[in-house]
């Protein structure tokens, strides 16, 4: 167990570093105006994401719902298609149902503690500590990936524990600034003390930090061993009518890409083929009705296209193929793969909520028409 530093070495590093986030932060659209519920929105965007990637999510995201009001009154499908392409989409369905109890029960203002907030859905340790800190100005500590990694190279720590790295950030966030003071922790993580080629030359805690002093740098933090990380094989359906239209089917909210709209696609059991499962998938939804290949001419059941996507904790690998029906059935539900199924020509497609894998596809089949 590590010890707390000196109050010295403590004030210094958060003298240096604000200093050092004054004359260098970034320019970021929701650091013009930090109000909470912008806060609030940023920290959820920027969980496992980059901030010049939220950027223009942001952008749009507040230009259609500039208030936890004006969320709350929208329906899941219209933020789910803003969300569309930034991955992790129970973020935003957390942060829709988030903005319906703010509206309930705190009168249209998003709480101000980090009590209250973590009674949020989807608000844990960091991000209520980040709002707390950064939009209310509380002496809260908001310890991400970046913060981590800058405070086990500062102290020269191996493999510390949250706890320790709670007691760490609690005993560096002061009164003043605490917004700034976390924010500048994180953004020279991401800028300065970088994962793999931290620039310790231009760090203005260079005369600070021990993991320098010592040459452990490259071996801190300690490397994590990762597991390996599943693959999983979609068989997916491209389903087209004689007028020209595709069926889309939306999941379950449950699970994950919840709420997400999709070719029709169903997981490769271990006896199946990928062309197996999808045509489980057809089957699902209209029975034995028969089917022809798609486009014209091609293979009996034609493949347009194999698709992989990276997930957190798991890999996705789509074989889309494709399939023709005469008409327009309507869609039997009932297995509860899906809760909703609608043809679509391609610009009702284009408005529908769809992961960056599935609006690859969207754009193969687009491509192939
Ligand atoms: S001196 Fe190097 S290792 Fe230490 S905090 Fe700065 S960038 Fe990170």
């Amino acid at each position: 167990m590590m010890g707390t530093p000196k109050s010295e070495t403590l004030r210094q590093i958060r003298r240096t570093l604000l200093d050092w986030y004054d004359r260098h932060r970034r320019p970021l659209p929701w650091r013009d105006n930090p109000d909470p519920y912008r806060v609030l929105v940023s920290e959820v965007m920027l969980q496992q994401t980059r901030a010049e990637t939220v950027k223009p999510y942001f952008q749009r995201w507040i230009a259609r719902f500039p208030t936890a009001e004006a969320l709350a009154e929208s329906d899941q499908e219209e933020v789910l298609g803003l969300w569309s392409g930034l991955g992790y989409y129970s973020r935003a369905r957390n942060l829709h149902r988030t903005a319906m109890i703010v509206r309930d029960r705190h009168d249209g203002r998003i709480p101000d503690s980090v009590e209250a907030l973590r009674k949020l859905p989807g608000i844990g340790e960091y991000t209520a500590g980040a709002v707390a800190s950064i939009a209310f100005g509380r002496c809260e500590p908001a310890v991400d990936g970046n913060a981590r990694r800058v405070l086990s190279r500062l102290f020269d720590l191996e493999a510390p524990t949250l706890d320790e790295f709670r007691q760490l950030a609690g005993a560096l966030v002061a009164d003043k600034r605490p917004g700034d003071f976390n924010q500048a922790l994180m953004e020279l993580g991401g800028r300065v003390c970088r994962p793999r080629s931290p620039d310790c030359e231009s760090c203005p805690l260079r005369a600070v930090c021990l993991s320098r002093a010592r040459d452990t740098v490259a071996f801190r933090p300690a490397p994590r061993t990762r597991g390996t990380i599943p693959i999983y094989v979609i068989g997916t359906a491209v389903i087209t009518s004689a007028a020209g239209q595709t069926l889309l089917a939306c999941r379950p909210d449950n699970g994950l890409l919840g709420g997400m709209w999709e070719y029709p696609g169903l997981e490769t059991g271990d006896s199946e083929d990928p062309i197996d499962s999808a045509c489980r998938a057809v089957r699902e939804l209209f029975g034995d009705l028969p089917l022809r290949s798609w486009p014209e001419g091609g293979e009996p059941i034609d493949e347009l296209a194999d698709i992989g996507h990276v997930f957190s904790h798991r890999r996705h690998r789509y074989h889309a193929f494709g399939f023709h029906i005469g008409s327009e059935p309507v869609p039997d539900l009932s297995s509860g793969n899906w809760t909703e199924a609608r043809w679509c020509s391609t610009e009702a497609l284009a408005e529908l909520p769809l992961s960056a894998a599935q609006r690859k596809l969207a754009r193969i089949v687009a491509a192939r028409c």
